[in-house]
């Protein structure tokens, strides 16, 4: 399959879960695939595993809370691959799970400095970029949990609604660079992230079938139902699609 194929896709948070996913379908696709990480170990690893399969992929280290490791690691990429066609904003964390009232300033500004300013930076680094290829897509990992609420981490649905209108803001304001920008908004998929979330909540089979249950599909989901969403919006095929939210949440917000 070829439906990237001649592009240079960006991954930050890549190594794992869903950042690893669209890394290995985007690359299947056609792609070459940049990861970005802090997980080294992890991050090598699929890239050994990819370049097995002769897949033209590269990993750095890269913190998306640091502006100044974000640009420089942009230009790197384009020194490695030659351009940057599409940027995916997944790197996240969840941060603390406790009530507003609970949270330290420390905590709260954690998980802005790496799920909103992380966006911010990636995306203010790439935009140079991705003009200067002619245009390209921005995909946003939001969030269900940047459409609707729920009474858990604060500060997490705080980030992904603000990325959500981040992306409408940037979708408006780069579209004559023919940049699209588009939110996806997953519901509970599994990976490292959710694994820890519901552990940390008591028995982990118990709060699996739990979750599955908030989902009409009935399951929790599979990274690739996120990374085919993503390929889709990288893709040529989603060439007129931006400021949009693509949901892909197992009917979870259709109530
Ligand atoms: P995960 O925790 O399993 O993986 C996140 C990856 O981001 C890890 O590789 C981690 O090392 C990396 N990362 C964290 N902080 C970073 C930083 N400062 N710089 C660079 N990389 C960093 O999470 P996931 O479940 O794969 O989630 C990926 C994205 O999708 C996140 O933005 C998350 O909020 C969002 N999301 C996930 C779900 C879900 O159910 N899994 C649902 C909705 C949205």
């Amino acid at each position: 399959m070829n439906r990237l194929s001649d592009k240079v896709a960006v991954i930050t948070g890549g190594a794992v879960g869903l950042g690893r996913a669209t890394a290995l379908r985007m690359a299947e696709e056609g792609a070459a695939v940049a990861v970005l990480d802090v997980l080294d170990a992890e991050g090598l690893e699929l890239i050994e595993m990819l370049r097995e399969r002769s897949l033209p992929v590269a990993y750095w280290h890269c913190d998306v809370s640091s502006e100044r490791e974000v640009q420089s690691v942009m230009r790197e990429v384009v020194e490695h691959f030659g351009r940057i066609d599409i940027l995916v904003n997944n790197a996240g964390i969840a941060g603390v799970n406790k009530p507003t009232h609970e949270i330290t300033e420390a905590e709260w500004d954690r998980v802005q400095a790496v799920n909103v300013k992380g966006v911010f930076f990636c995306t203010k680094h790439a935009i140079p970029h991705l003009k200067q290829a002619g245009g390209g897509s921005i995909i946003n990992l939001s969030s269900i949990y940047g459409l609707v609420g729920a009474p858990d981490v604060p500060p997490y649905h705080a980030s992904k609604g603000a990325v959500r209108l981040m992306s409408k803001t940037d979708a408006m304001i780069y579209a004559p660079d023919r940049i699209r920008v588009n939110s996806i908004h997953p519901g509970f998929i599994w990976t490292p992230m959710v694994e820890a979330h519901l552990s940390s909540q008591g028995d982990l089979e118990e709060g699996r079938k739990a979750t599955a249950a908030l989902h009409p599909l009935g399951r929790i989901g599979e990274p690739d139902d996120i990374a085919w969403g993503a390929v889709y919006l990288a893709s040529d095929e989603a060439a007129f699609v931006t400021g949009s939210e693509l949901i892909i949440d197992g009917g979870y917000t259709a109530h």
